[in-house]
């Protein structure tokens, strides 16, 4: 089977004032359709460079991307992102947060409403659409980045330490919360964490 996503060779080096710096170099792995892959390392090795990369969102210095086989240079609806924070509008409620994308693209919004809603349930924030961000937990918030995150119905999502900011106890019910999504959608997942145990409960494969 032809893998979904792909990176061929990536290399990456930042041009600095103070010079040049080397985040990737010659980065080649394939991801599967379905799989939940994990890549860890340490704090600078070059993790978010990677999945920036992986989302199109950064242009390596060589190498490539392909997702389904064809090359991928800049963002798609086909692949959804989650920061290490959760990067919400604070001044839209969280219902006008999971929509934004949909607005962006032009659906109507009793449509774009529907659909938010259903994810919001998801994610188990059912009944929290009319309230705005700052009233809401750290956890609450990055449920809402992943029900954004969801909202076009992507095949890969790519998740930068989610719940990095998390303390303990809501990081493991978290982690059980994103198993059972990716179960329900059948998504596959490209998670970057530094946490080996996180890696090793959650993946099907992991990048070290
Ligand atoms: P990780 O996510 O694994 O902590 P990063 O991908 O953020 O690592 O960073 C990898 C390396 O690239 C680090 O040495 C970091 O300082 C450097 N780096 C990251 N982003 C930039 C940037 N925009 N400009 C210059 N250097 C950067
Ligand atoms: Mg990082």
């Amino acid at each position: 089977m032809e893998p979904i996503l792909a990176a061929e060779d990536i290399s990456k080096t930042y041009c600095t004032p103070q010079g040049r710096v080397p985040a990737l170099e010659s980065i080649s792995f394939q991801v599967s359709e379905g799989e939940f892959f994990c890549l860890v390392g340490p704090s600078g090795c070059g993790k978010t460079t990677l999945l920036r990369i992986l989302g199109g969102l950064l242009a390596p210095t060589e190498g490539a991307v392909y997702f389904r086989g064809e090359p991928l240079s800049s963002p798609c609806r086909q692949i959804g992102f989650v920061f290490q924070k959760a990067n919400l509008m604070p001044w839209r409620t969280v219902l006008k947060n999971v929509t934004l994308p949909l607005e962006i693209q032009g659906l109507k919004a009793t449509e774009a409403q529907a659909r938010a809603q259903e994810l919001l349930k998801l994610v188990g924030l059912d009944g929290f659409g009319r309230v705005y961000p700052h009233q809401l937990s750290m956890g609450m918030q990055q449920r809402v980045a992943l029900a954004r995150a969801l909202v076009h119905d992507p095949a890969i999502l790519l998740l930068d330490e989610p719940f990095a900011s998390l303390d303990a106890l809501t990081r493991e019910r978290m982690n059980l919360e994103l198993l059972r999504i990716w179960e329900a959608r059948r998504k596959t997942v490209v998670m970057v964490t530094h946490s080996i145990q996180e890696a090793v409960f959650l993946a099907d494969r992991v990048l070290v």
